[in-house]
């Protein structure tokens, strides 16, 4: 039993290109080794014409009036085969014709046979000629409609794959059906409940109220309330929109229709229209039900001033056959749309409009306790050491999608594989988050000591800064085990309670970042090229303070950022001399970024060399031990100072900010200083 179930077993699929690589390679065999006769040696005229008068020819078969074939006595043919005085027709064949030529007319050969016999002086010379009227042979005529018949194959391929995109069977018929894919509800494989999607709360509400309507429509019919149409699921990639969309499948008891975006795409003009056309046929046969459409933005783009230039006609026709499929001139009663992208700014306007996806839910980048709960599903299935402690996981991922976390757990579990654990410990956890923020581990890279040491030193450096500056976000490890592109990394944690980034907040970041530069300029008194990275977002971030944010007194209150992603590259928003005035504001602000950095590096100079002595021993330093030789953070100083404050005050109510996608993004990036 036991070794029936270790048995491989592998299962070979059916597949329709078989049957053409079968009547190829017969082909090929056949025109190879034909029917396994010998074949006729080929002859002349004077040779048979010898052969007629020595009598050794028995009958000529003449094949449409140009090929001779020449059947020679038995005698003669024992004599051939078996002699030694023509090598040449040592292999003529026992059976059938033996020899072949070709002849230029059948009076001449008939004149000249005659003649022959009339040489040979034998009166019973046995020739006869006859003469005979064949087709080619099947085998000729295979190989002669080869080419067709690959063709033919080719075409049928083609078809068929392109047809795969439409309705079942892979009929070109079908080529304008939307492939949509039923859940099956009932399958509890396939099952994906609430329960598998962690966090999200607000959006779960969201999103269930619509399964509401479809269930319950009577009560809100009954109040004059119109159901809406659908609702568009945004947010960045891996936050679990898909998944939340398969949740309401699994949750909801009505039909659940899903297709993606780009199933709408094809070569053919008109099929993403009808392909439109046919999902919302299917839906309203299965009404009260939902249709959920993947990545919509490959058919929802914005569409074009200048279509007929643009070369996308198809995408627009698609999209304005779903434009009228969600409008009120289709009766699509009993059918709701869901939709989910990553890219709302891009698409088109009419799409957006109420009466059409008239919610939009976000479904953002998990906070810490969110990303707790999703530790918590994907913890599920793994086989954990006893001290695994989520919420310090959850701390250790700021900035993490849901899917980044999923991929953590996994990616810690064949860490601990590798390692032939019994269960996946917290260093695995560890090392699979590091991978995941800073690619593969170098180990082995070659660097010389003194390589090493210059990386120290622009590591601690980093560290030393962001350590003195209580705007900077507390540093958390600092590494000098070379990851991806980088050859070492200094971590910190962002504060994700900060909702409002001030321009306090990046200018202590710039200088942060470009302490790693200044350490080894002041202690070699060159200047690195390893700094590329650290200046280049130094220096986006300062761009974006002056020309997005605002922060420049000098610039004034405006903003040159572009949401909507619509405006030409090639043409600045502004003047020649605001261009001027910009670049002068951010080499200023770089520059005092600089200043700041360069004092607190060179005041503790002597720490930074003995942080650079540990890190080469230790490879990876930690908070504490920053700690023994910098002192209190001035992050830490800060918060007790604050806390001491907060007891004495008297709480008054704090102003609230809506953070700005910008100030999110900057958020996750600012997790690792290289
Ligand atoms: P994209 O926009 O790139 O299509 P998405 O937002 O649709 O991404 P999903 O495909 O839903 O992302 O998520 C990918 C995987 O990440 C899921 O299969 C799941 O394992 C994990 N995941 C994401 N969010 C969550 C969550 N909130 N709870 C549990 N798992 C999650």
């Amino acid at each position: 039993m036991a070794k029936k179930k270790n048995q491989n077993i592998i299962r070979i699929q059916f597949n329709f290109m078989w049957i053409w690589g079968a009547i190829i390679a017969i082909i090929i065999a056949y025109s190879f080794f034909g029917t396994g006769r010998a074949e006729p040696v080929a002859g002349d005229w004077n040779t048979v014409e010898q052969m007629i008068r020595n009598g050794e020819v028995e009958r000529i078969k003449v094949i449409n009036k140009n090929t001779a074939l020449v059947y020679l006595t038995d005698g003669a043919i024992e004599e051939y085969r078996n002699g030694d005085e023509n090598s040449r027709f040592k292999n003529i064949p026992e059976h059938g014709e033996q020899l072949n030529f070709t002849i230029g007319s059948v009076d001449i050969l008939d004149r000249d046979v005659k003649q022959a016999i009339a040489d040979s002086g034998m009166e019973n010379n046995p020739v006869t000629v006859e003469y005979f009227n064949e087709t080619t042979s099947w085998s000729d005529m295979l190989i002669n409609t080869l080419p067709w018949i690959i063709l033919i194959g080719f075409w049928l391929f083609f078809i068929r794959s392109m047809s795969r995109g439409g309705g079942a069977g892979g009929n070109i018929m079908n080529v304008g059906k939307a492939r949509a894919q039923e859940f099956d509800k009932d399958n509890p494989n396939k099952r994906v409940t609430f329960k598998d999607v962690a966090g999200l709360a607000e959006a779960k509400v969201e999103i269930m109220e619509i399964v509401d309507f479809l269930r319950k429509a009577d009560k809100y019919r009954e109040l004059g309330a119109k159901i809406p149409k659908g609702a568009l699921l945004v947010g960045p990639p891996g936050t679990g929109k898909t998944l939340l969309a398969k949740a309401v499948a699994g949750e909801a008891n009505v039909p659940f229709l899903s297709i993606s975006g780009s199933d709408f795409v094809e070569m053919f003009v008109g099929v993403g229209a009808s392909r439109v056309r046919d999902l919302f046929e299917q839906a309203k046969q299965k009404a009260p039900c939902i249709v959920f459409i993947d990545e919509i933005d490959a058919i929802g783009r914005a569409r074009g001033k200048n279509a007929g230039f643009s070369g996308n006609d198809e995408r627009e026709n698609t999209l304005n056959q779903l434009l009228t499929e969600m409008d009120g001139f289709q009766t699509n009663a009993g059918v709701i749309v869901l939709a989910a992208t990553n890219r709302a700014d891009i698409l088109d306007k009419a799409l957006m409009r109420a009466g059409r996806f008239d919610r939009q839910i976000d479904v953002g980048l998990p906070d810490v306790k969110e990303r707790e709960e999703i530790f918590n599903v994907h913890l599920r299935h793994l086989k954990l050491d006893n001290n695994i402690d989520r919420s310090f996981l959850a701390k250790q991922t700021p900035g993490f999608s849901g899917a980044d976390i999923a991929n953590v757990c996994n990616e810690a579990a064949l860490i601990a594989a590798r390692g032939d654990k019994k269960c996946v410990e917290r260093d695995d956890f560890m090392a699979a988050i590091d991978r995941i923020v800073g690619g593969l581990e170098k180990r082995n890279k070659t660097m010389s000591q003194a390589e090493r040491r210059a990386t120290a030193i622009h590591e601690a450096g980093h560290a030393t800064v962001m350590w003195m500056l209580e705007d900077c976000d507390p540093v958390l490890k600092v590494t000098v085990i070379p990851r991806g592109n980088s050859l070492g990394a200094t971590w910190s944690v962002p504060d994700e309670e900060r909702v409002h980034v001030t321009n306090e907040v990046l200018e202590a970041k710039l200088a942060g970042m470009l302490g790693g530069r200044i350490a080894e300029e002041v202690n070699y008194g060159t200047l690195g090229a390893g700094a590329l990275s650290d200046l280049e977002r130094s220096t986006k971030i300062t761009y974006a303070m002056v020309a997005y944010y605002g922060m420049s007194k000098k610039i004034g209150p405006i903003s040159y950022y572009d949401s909507a992603g619509t405006r030409d590259t090639f043409t600045k928003p502004f003047s020649e001399q605001t261009a001027i005035a910009i670049d002068g504001e951010v080499r200023r602000i770089l520059e005092e970024a600089y200043a700041r950095a360069r004092e607190i590096i060179e005041a503790n100079n002597d720490k930074i060399n003995t942080m650079a002595d540990m890190l080469l021993e230790k490879e990876t330093i930690y908070t504490e031990d920053i700690e023994t030789i910098l002192g209190p953070s001035a992050q830490s100083k800060k918060d007790a100072t604050e806390k001491a404050d907060t007891q004495a005050e008297i709480t008054s109510e704090p102003a609230t900010t809506a953070p700005s996608e910008a100030t999110e993004a900057e958020k996750s990036v600012n997790a690792k200083t290289e």
